[in-house]
């Protein structure tokens, strides 16, 4: 039988994109394996997500970014200031060591300066300790990350857009489970090498109808960044994961594309199960993959 030890869960605070939207918040996910806890990328309401679980935001000092959207970061300064209170769904007692692409140090600088009135004040009212409301830049590249337990995260380099270089996806690694997370992109040759062997495969998604682009030149825009329907079904052809998901579904207003023309995207290229990703989406992939929904009972040590 598998060990619980054994787990590699995976949690989906955020599954949207930059509209705001209560039912999909910016994306982030939490990779649990282990004693280990890390976040890959931290999307608005990021903290909102690891409350409706009962994860203390303390329970997080590291934070994995592929890119730098601010869909993708918007809630890390949330982390970083609000983590720190000395109260139980906090109490984070060391800096945030954030891993990111060149411009990371931007990041850090420009964090550190907007906590800098919050942490003063904590500070002088002896809350916190000072360096804990820190971030600390780590700048990677392609390949491995983090090593750490067991726990092996490797940054696949994806194509999101000439003026994105580089972004990353991640693939997660541990007691022999995959989890991979395309992050943004387009069609990608690299990810798909770097994609095989998957448990769980999450990519994005994005569509528009032609009138829609036609009369909205800016939804064209962002649709050249991402990878269509029929796209993500070559993808997941060509990788076959036992569990494939769509996340990140670009699928603008004023007329969105229905999601079941999505679907009918990725099914018209492959044959395979297909899940909708939604937020709080707990994935433990063991001895089986199960996919659990919010408030159906929460698993693991909180
Ligand atoms: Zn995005
Ligand atoms: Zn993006």
């Amino acid at each position: 039988m598998q060990q619980a030890d054994d787990i590699l869960r995976v949690i989906l605070l955020g599954t949207g994109i930059p509209n705001p939207d209560i039912n999909a918040f910016g994306t982030a996910t939490i990779i649990e394996a282990g004693s280990q806890r890390v976040l890959l990328d931290c999307g608005r309401g990021t903290v909102i997500r690891m409350a409706q679980l009962g994860i203390p935001l303390g329970a997080v000092d590291k934070v994995f970014l592929s890119h730098f959207h601010s869909d993708h970061y918007a809630g890390l300064f949330d982390l970083l200031m609000t983590g720190t209170i000395p109260q139980p769904y906090a109490n984070r007692k060391c800096p945030l060591d954030v891993f990111g692409p060149p411009g990371v140090e931007d990041i850090e600088e420009g964090g550190n300066i907007i906590a800098r009135p919050d942490r003063k004040i904590r500070t002088d009212d002896n809350e916190i300790d000072p360096d804990h409301m820190r971030i600390i830049a780590h700048e990677y590249a392609e390949g491995p990350v983090y090593d750490e337990g067991g726990l092996r995260i490797i940054a696949i380099e994806v194509d999101h857009g000439e003026f994105i270089k580089p972004a990353y996806a991640f693939r997660v690694e541990y007691a022999g489970h995959v989890f991979v997370h395309s992050h943004d992109t387009r069609y990608n040759e690299n990810l798909i090498a770097q994609a095989q062997n998957a448990d769980v495969f999450v990519h994005e998604v994005a569509a528009a109808r032609e009138e829609t682009m036609a009369q909205y030149p800016g939804i064209r825009v962002a649709l050249d960044h991402h990878a269509t329907p029929e796209e993500v079904g070559r993808v997941f052809a060509q990788t076959r994961p036992k569990l494939a998901m769509l996340t990140h579904l670009v699928l603008l207003p004023p007329d969105p594309m229905p999601i079941n023309a999505v679907t009918a995207g990725v099914a018209s290229e492959y044959d395979g199960m297909v899940l909708v990703a939604e937020d709080l989406m707990t994935i433990e992939i063991g001895a089986n993959i199960t996919v659990i929904p919010f408030g159906h009972g929460r698993s693991g040590s909180r």
